[in-house]
């Protein structure tokens, strides 16, 4: 069976091409049957951020990418499951331990003393001259008995590979198809830090294979180091696994996406108000499309239709405002409670509604939202949707409005419904549609004529949503002012 791994470091937030990254890898797990599994890349302690895993491991639950293996949340409580783990690399230091003593024995490994003023000072001497970069094998060839001895004595070292010169390298990209690099265009990597952490590619290719990683799938910047970790493979004499890398994301200019263009981060997403369902549909199409090109998609159809082979080579543009359609959709087919739930913080904050007022006035809450959805793309706009029910004038939005109020027989009408509206033992729904009823049975006006001046009236403008619940949520203190207002 098929097992896909992602495998972030815990730098702080999740990039929205991160989402997508363990996306695809879900999608091709559950599509053949296999196992979804994260592992915590964090052998880079200056890199590390304190939170990032619990930040990581809620916004992929919020999204609905749910992992069999790794650290995850049980209940609120983080937990880990699994047969291969430890999942996180800082507590795989033994196990990367015995590996490297392999290479070393092997003659694929070997120490190296080089002083930082000296890798410096290559490095320098390579610019001037328009060398390649990256370092030139200086203790490639210390004898492995005086290298042990230097060891011993305390030397500060690090490990490097041994990588063989002028190799070709071919492999076959799920994604971008034959790849060929030659070992000539690498230097030989640090394997194991001088704080005898890991480097990346030493933990990453000893993980995958422990774990029974079959298929490789990752961002293209990791393309040009694919060759060095072939080679790793190779030495140990495992069987490699396939590899995918996958476009970039990029922004309209045609950039990588990152922060400085705006929102990037999944919790950003979240906190504007995209529903998950919508950001991850929107996200799988940048960069892979489905046979006949469908565009709304639930999880279980991405699993059914992803494929490596309808993955894009060039980078997938973000578009927000596709997005913001993607949402809209998924919003008006939300559940209403569920919706109203999501809503309510951003009504709070917007001092729309006390929190301790809720249970009192959860109806009303959610005829807002009712109306509401219809007319916003992310659940953040409810606040500014919503203002136009609060307060207790409305000015008419333009001529036709103010010529409207100005009929006959406006007078009358909207007299007949403050009348109602005093009268009345509660403002809801059921009011707001019988009401008309009734004026238009006293009054003899109806159709047009009568709904329009009255939503005129009570809200500033010929259009919008449904007028029966407009009158309830308004309430009967700020109708009865708004009619007065146009009184007057
Ligand atoms: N830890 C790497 C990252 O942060 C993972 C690269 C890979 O998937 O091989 O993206």
């Amino acid at each position: 069976t098929v097992r896909l791994r992602f495998a972030p470091s815990p730098t702080g937030y999740v990039h929205i091409g991160s989402l997508r990254t363990a996306l695809y890898n879900y999608l091709f797990a559950k599509g053949n049957g296999g196992k979804y599994i994260i592992r915590i890349e964090d052998t880079d302690r200056t890199r590390y951020v304190e939170g990032s895993i619990e930040n990581l491991l809620s916004s992929m639950e919020w999204a609905g990418i749910t992992h069999d293996e790794g650290p995850m949340f049980e209940d609120g409580k983080l937990v880990v499951k699994g047969e291969y783990g430890p999942y996180t690399q800082s507590e795989r230091l033994d196990i990367y331990k015995d590996h490297i003593e392999k290479l070393l024995e092997s003659g694929h490994a070997y120490y190296c003393f080089c002083s930082k003023e000296r890798l410096d000072k290559i490095r320098e001497e390579q610019k001037e001259k328009g060398e390649m970069l990256g370092y030139d094998g200086h203790c490639r060839n210390i004898p492995m008995e005086e290298a042990k001895r230097r060891v011993a004595n305390g030397e500060p070292h690090v490990i490097r590979l041994k990588l063989p010169k002028d190799r070709e390298i071919a492999f076959n990209d799920l994604v971008r198809g034959k790849v060929i690099m030659n070992t000539n265009d690498s230097d030989d990597q640090v394997l194991i830090k001088s704080d005898g952490f890991p480097t990346y590619h030493f933990a990453v290719v000893v993980d995958d294979y422990l774990m029974g990683i079959t298929h490789m799938v990752r961002g293209e910047e990791w393309l040009p180091s694919t060759p060095k970790q072939i080679i790793l493979y190779e030495a140990f004499g495992w069987e490699l696994p396939k590899f995918a890398h996958l476009p970039n994301i990029l922004s309209k200019e045609k950039k990588k996406l990152s922060k400085r263009q705006g929102d990037v981060a999944v919790k950003d997403f979240k906190n504007k108000g995209y529903l998950p369902e919508a950001l991850v549909n929107y996200i799988a199409l940048v960069g892979w499309s489905p046979e006949e090109n469908k565009e709304i998609m639930t999880m279980d159809e991405m699993i059914e239709s992803f494929s490596f082979d309808r993955v894009s080579k060039s980078g997938g543009v973000f578009d927000v405002d596709k997005l913001n359609w993607v949402n809209e959709h998924y919003i008006k087919e939300a559940d209403i409670d569920r919706l109203t739930k999501l809503c309510i913080p951003y009504l709070v904050q917007a001092d729309m509604v006390k929190e301790e007022e809720l249970n009192e006035k959860y109806e009303w809450v959610k005829m807002i939202v009712e109306t509401a959805r219809e007319r916003i793309s992310t659940l953040s706009q409810i606040s500014d949707y919503a203002k136009q029910f609060f307060g207790e004038e409305v000015k008419p939005e333009n001529d036709d409005v103010i010529k409207m109020l100005k009929l006959e027989h406006v007078q009358d009408l909207l007299n007949t419904l403050k009348d109602k509206i005093k009268n009345a033992d509660v403002i809801d729904a059921v009011f707001g549609k019988k009401v008309f009823k009734v004026i238009q049975k006293e009054t003899g006006v109806k159709g047009k004529n009568l709904y329009m001046p009255i939503r005129a009236a009570l809200t500033g403008q010929l259009h919008g949503p449904d007028i029966d619940k407009v009158i309830a949520i308004i309430g009967r203190e700020n109708l009865i002012k708004r009619i007065e207002y146009v009184e007057r």
